[in-house]
């Protein structure tokens, strides 16, 4: 197991020297939120001192001081990560990237702009739009930084047509565990030159390397889009509608799935329903919301027309058209704002965010749902339907926190190994961080999760950097977790 060593008042002034007075915060002045992420149920651990970097030489210096004297460093970018990534465990020191948020240069012959990693989704995203370009990746939480985006390779809502957040990254700046600095990929449209090591540090989670700079990728803008809703009577016609979809060749933006109780739920927080619950005098039990874009308004009424016929053959109970731009925007608002409706109604929450093939939805969700009855827990879903990533959510309600999580396991246990028989993986978007560890090593089995693991040490053989996430035990040995502070 590593051992690490403190930050002592000699090493603190060597940090406060890097980065000056103002971005240095010891131990009583560190804001108690870098103790957790967006899941405080997963532990809360402070560290003994953070620092706000500015650029790159700044990381690197201090990654110099911290690989010399053997101090944990945990990257932070928004804390807004669900499975308890950014969270020092080891204590040491948090390298937080808030204030590295410049926007550097857009390339509009390559179609690519150079961000650094503070960047949050949002301003990204706007700024683009203002050069007549789109960042395609849509993850839901919009104040996320770009880094913690790439750290995770973050989904979202328009994945089914533009991929995932690895599929924009053309380059990286890395500062290495012991303060080297190297740059991963370039602004090219394709590569075979190696390992690639820039897919490698996407979705490691900060433990391979610190990314204090990117390109990426950008396309021209769609001129308009326009979304549908799809109420079907239960949830296995509703996903079997899916496929339809994408074998009709209509290319949707977004396949977002929602059930009847998600959508009650959004309806008591929201205090307007927003999503219809009856349909032609008949319940809704389940519903997608299909997005397409596309060059004109006639290109748009073809791809409804033929939804319409199709969603006909399916038997759903209608098409509904977002037509009006507030509808749309109170539409994308309630869908976006599933996670605080759930977490609005109860005490705690814990979730899992597994991917299994489209088919297999149905099949996933009835075990889920009996696997909350069996062990009085309430569980909340929805998630993307067009590529089979399932956000689930056990939900507290007035249980003691210690019974909650005695409960939750049972069903987390039961929940996993049913994704592996269905053949899916233990993340879609959500990432590992050190809640899931345990689920990550059991699905991909020994073998990978040790080779994981020798990768990590070539990285970082003193394990300094986000120490206990992923794949790395050398907090916990192999089992186990440390308790929270
Ligand atoms: C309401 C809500 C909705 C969400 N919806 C989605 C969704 O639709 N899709 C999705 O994928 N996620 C979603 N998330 C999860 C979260 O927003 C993402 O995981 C996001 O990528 C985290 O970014 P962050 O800046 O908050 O990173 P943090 O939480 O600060 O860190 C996440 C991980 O990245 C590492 N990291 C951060 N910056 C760097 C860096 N510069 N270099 C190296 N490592 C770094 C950290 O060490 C940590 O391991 C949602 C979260 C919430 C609260």
């Amino acid at each position: 197991m590593a051992t690490y060593n403190k930050i002592t008042p000699e090493i603190a002034a060597q940090l406060r020297a890097v980065v000056g007075e103002r971005r240095f915060f010891g131990k009583d002045d560190v804001d108690p939120n870098y103790s957790h992420d967006e899941m405080p149920i997963y532990g809360r651990y402070m560290p003994d001192a953070a620092v706000d970097a500015e650029t790159t030489e700044e990381v690197s210096a201090i990654m110099k001081i911290c690989s010399a004297n053997k101090i944990p460093v945990t990257c932070r970018g928004a804390g807004t990560g669900l499975v308890g990534g950014c969270v020092p465990l080891a204590g040491g020191l948090v390298l937080c990237t808030r204030r590295m948020n410049k926007i550097l240069a857009y390339d509009m012959d390559n179609l690519a702009v150079r961000l650094q990693p503070g960047v949050l989704l949002k301003d990204l995203a706007a700024d683009a739009l203002t050069h007549g370009l789109m960042y395609p990746p849509d993850p839901g939480e919009k104040t996320a930084t770009v880094g913690g985006n790439i750290s995770t390779n973050a989904g979202g809502m328009r994945a089914v047509k533009y991929g995932v957040t690895r599929d924009y990254v053309l380059a990286l700046t890395v500062v290495l565990a012991d303060g080297r600095v190297i740059e991963l990929g370039k602004s090219v449209c394709k590569t075979s030159s190696g390992y690639s090591l820039l897919h490698l540090m996407i979705g490691s989670e900060g433990t391979l390397g610190i990314i204090t700079e990117m390109t990426m990728k950008l396309i021209p803008s769609p001129i308009c889009d326009v979304s549908c809703l799809v109420p079907f009577r239960d949830v296995e016609s509703c996903i079997k509608f899916v496929p339809k979809i994408k074998l009709a060749n209509l290319d949707p933006q977004s396949i977002e799935f929602m059930d009847a109780d998600i959508v009650a739920s959004s309806a008591a927080f929201t205090g307007s329903p927003i999503f219809p619950e009856r349909v032609k005098n008949e319940d809704v039990g389940a519903s997608v919301l299909v997005t397409f874009v596309g060059s004109g308004e006639d290109e748009l009424d073809q791809k409804m027309i033929r939804l319409g016929r199709i969603a006909k053959e399916a038997d759903a109970l209608d098409v509904l058209v977002v037509a009006t731009s507030s509808n749309k925007k109170s539409v994308w608002a309630a869908r976006s704002g599933f996670l605080t409706a759930i977490e609005a109604d109860t005490k705690l929450i814990d979730e899992m965010d597994v991917v299994v093939p489209v088919d297999k939805i149905p099949a996933f969700l009835i075990h889920i749902r009996s696997l909350g009855e069996e062990n009085g827990i309430r569980i909340r879903n929805f998630g993307h339907a067009g590529d089979g990533n399932l956000h689930i959510y056990c939900c507290s309600d007035d249980l003691e926190e210690d019974e909650f999580k005695r409960r939750v396991k049972i069903i987390m246990d039961k929940a996993y190994a049913k994704c592996a028989e269905l053949e899916g993986q233990v993340s879609g978007e959500h990432s590992i961080g050190h809640a899931k560890m345990v689920y990550l090593r059991e699905s991909v089995g020994e073998d990978v999760f040790g080779l994981m693991g020798e990768i990590k040490k070539v990285f970082d053989p003193d394990c300094i950097l986000n120490p206990g996430k992923v794949c790395d035990v050398s907090l916990t040995g192999r089992e186990g977790r440390r308790q929270p502070c």
